[in-house]
């Protein structure tokens, strides 16, 4: 489980993420919702230690992953990372990207390998390269690859955005599907309130770098905080 404890960022002395806190349990989606620059990207990515906190902590599964003393760098963090602009490999074919973070026995990460090409529907592309791939199919490689050494914790920063409408309704349900399956605790951060309503367990709706108001979608969406919180969910289609 991840928790999140009052973690707070300045950029040139303003505040961007402030006193932000939640947990999310293993199998549960929740989603950071909130319009553009409302600190979501900055949030995820001192979760995933790319960024540093100026004050708060992170957990997972209780253990504390940084506050003020300790820092246990990214990639030992056990979190999965799904970011829109996190590009694939070129270089490497498909079974090879996902490979990519696996360590130990050939046997088993080729098994692993094959394991979650299967799941995510492309089982007969892993010799295939990342250019000849759809852009659909390239962000399920990327969930593979992302799931592949069975992250505790997914962090996914508008990872459908890049994706057409038609196409994205189909690779939402799946991946939630699969994220339910690998029982991580997902964090997916969107500006889409249908997104959030379509894919969260949770809302956390934030403006100016807080959370205004957190519960189930249909409470967030039927109950909403303030007229701001309206009119954002109006946009809704
Ligand atoms: P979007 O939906 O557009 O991705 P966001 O909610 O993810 O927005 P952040 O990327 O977290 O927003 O940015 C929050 C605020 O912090 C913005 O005003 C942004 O300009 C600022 N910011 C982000 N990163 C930096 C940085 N490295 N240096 C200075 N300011 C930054
Ligand atoms: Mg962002």
């Amino acid at each position: 489980r991840l928790q999140i404890e009052n973690l707070s960022r300045r950029y040139d002395g303003r505040l961007v993420v402030d006193d932000i806190s939640l947990a999310v349990m293993p199998g549960q989606v929740t989603c950071l919702l909130g319009p553009s620059g409302c600190g979501k990207s900055t949030t995820l990515r001192m979760i995933a230690g790319v960024e540093t906190q100026d004050s708060g902590k992170v957990l997972v599964d209780g253990r504390v992953i940084c506050d003020g003393s300790a820092r246990v760098p990214p990639e030992q963090r056990n979190i999965g990372l799904m970011f829109q602009d996190f590009a694939l490999f070129p270089h490497l074919n498909v079974a090879g990207n996902v490979a990519f973070g696996l360590t130990g026995p050939r046997a088993e990460t080729d098994a692993r390998v094959a394991e979650l090409l299967e799941r995510v529907g492309l089982g007969r592309y892993g010799a295939s390269y990342p250019h000849e791939l759809s852009g659909g199919e390239q962000q399920r490689v990327a969930l593979a690859r992302a799931l592949a050494p069975r992250p505790r914790i997914m962090l996914m920063d508008e990872p459908f955005s890049g994706l057409d409408n038609r196409l994205r309704d189909g690779i939402r349900d799946e991946t939630l599907d699969i994220l339910r399956e690998e029982d991580a605790a997902v964090l997916l951060v969107t500006h889409e309130p249908d997104e959030a309503m379509r894919m969260a367990d949770d809302i956390a709706l934030m403006r100016g770098g807080r959370i205004v108001q957190q519960g189930a979608p249909y409470n967030v969406y039927n109950a909403p905080v303030d007229r701001d919180a309206v009119a954002f969910f109006s946009d809704i289609n």
